[in-house]
């Protein structure tokens, strides 16, 4: 099924802007995705209608928005196929999903084991598992990537061992777009009886993930990067390992019985949801969920891989235009730099054209040290974009090399 993106574009009133005096083309959408109308009119019914604190209250408020709540962990369940709604926590997103596993293993890991990360990780998936070995004298270990971003598979299973607890990859690179082979890594690391979290943050925008064919044991993603509001997200966790984890933080609504002497805590979920949540968050990440299911995973991916192959070819014909991250594997991202012109200053120029790109180590210096260079120019590409907008930034990027060489 092909897209109608004339039609979809009207549903996203941002994208009718102008930016210095120019449309804006928005080629940001691994650092935030734009926000349908149909998610923002259900901000607005939230507060406008029935917003109350949910879980605790008997009068019809609390009720409705307790209801709208839950039915959107349901979304939330059979989006990612869960088997459970309880093994699907809502977070405030997939830093605060990764900490919270994070902080857990601090009580199963001691001195000897061994966690491993990939090469290619954004920081949120780096530090906290640093913090945590730290914490517990377990030692990180990394799998190495090649020229084309990609992961030494051979190297992974030189690091396999017994001694392996963890292991934990993003299933897309935000800086690069390679897709990660995260079934042959889950199937490894399970061989040796290591859990596995998935940092799926790059990928939920483009690939509906099924938890239970992937038998991840954690998966961690963030509203904001498909369609929904900032400040949520959700950590999936298989039943056995949730139950196995200790709280993360302590407070309301995640307590059985509390005494000054002991207290005992809720079952699951509401273990590790602690305090208020982001309730309209939570529900507009469920309409954000119906938005993209109805315009169809399927049909996103196809065409936001022809736009990457579209941009590829226009940006290459660019002389001294190098791009990083050649994977065949790969999801709509082009990053890239010009001979000798800094990403920032290029995005500078983008910007006052109205083209919205990232310039920088997009969180994942190691990836930058790498390839010995400060940043890449990232244009990230959603299925709201177009053609024509990428001509635009294909011209701009011209520009910006004419001025500053
Ligand atoms: N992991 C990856 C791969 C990401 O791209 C991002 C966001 N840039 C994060 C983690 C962190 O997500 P958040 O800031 O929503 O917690």
């Amino acid at each position: 099924m092909s897209l109608n993106v004339a039609d979809i574009r009207k549903d996203f009133p941002i994208l009718s802007r102008k930016v210095n005096g120019k449309p804006l083309v928005y080629f940001d959408n691994a650092a935030t995705s734009q926000t349908p109308q149909q998610v923002i009119d259900c901000i607005v019914d939230y507060y406008s209608g029935y917003n109350a604190n949910i879980h605790r209250g008997v009068h019809t408020l609390s009720q409705e928005a307790t209801d709208k709540y839950e039915e959107a962990r349901l979304k939330i369940q059979a989006h990612f196929n869960a088997k459970k709604s309880h093994e699907i926590i809502f977070t405030s997103g997939t830093t605060h999903g990764i900490n919270l596993v994070a902080n857990g293993f601090s009580s199963l890991l001691k001195k000897g084991d061994e966690i491993i990360v990939s090469a290619l990780e954004h920081h949120s998936n780096i530090v906290p598992w640093q913090m945590l070995c730290e914490r517990t004298g377990a030692t990180l270990k990394v799998i190495p990537m090649n020229q084309d971003g990609e992961l030494v598979m051979l190297e992974f299973d030189k690091l396999l061992s017994q001694n392996t607890k963890l292991v934990f990859v993003n299933h897309i690179s935000n800086a690069l777009g390679t897709i990660n082979p995260i079934e042959a890594i889950i199937e490894k690391a399970h061989q040796v009886d290591a859990a596995v979290l998935v940092d799926g943050a790059q990928a939920c925008p483009h690939i509906k993930p099924d938890v239970q064919a992937l038998d991840v044991d954690f998966y961690v993603a963030s509203a904001h990067k498909m369609c929904g509001p900032t400040g949520v997200g959700i950590l999936y966790g298989k039943e056995k390992w949730l139950n196995l984890l200790p709280p993360y933080q302590g407070g309301g609504e995640m307590i059985a019985e509390v005494t000054f002497e002991k207290t005992t805590y809720a079952d699951l979920p509401h273990k590790f949801e602690a305090g208020t949540p982001n309730i309209c968050g939570g529900i507009a990440f469920g309409a954000a969920i119906d938005y993209m299911n109805a315009i169809g995973f399927d049909a996103i991916a196809n065409y936001e891989h022809e736009l990457l192959e579209y941009a590829t070819e226009k940006l290459l014909a660019i002389d001294g235009l190098k791009i990083y991250g050649t994977s065949k594997h790969k999801t709509s991202v082009v990053s890239f730099n010009l001979e000798g012109i800094h990403p920032y200053d290029v995005g500078t120029i983008l910007d006052k054209l109205g083209i919205a790109v990232r310039t920088g180590h997009h969180c994942a210096q190691p990836i930058m040290d790498f390839y010995k260079i400060p940043g890449t120019v990232r244009a990230s590409f959603a299925f709201y974009n177009t053609k024509e907008e990428i001509d635009a930034l294909v011209e701009g990027v011209k520009k910006a090399q004419m001025m500053l060489s």
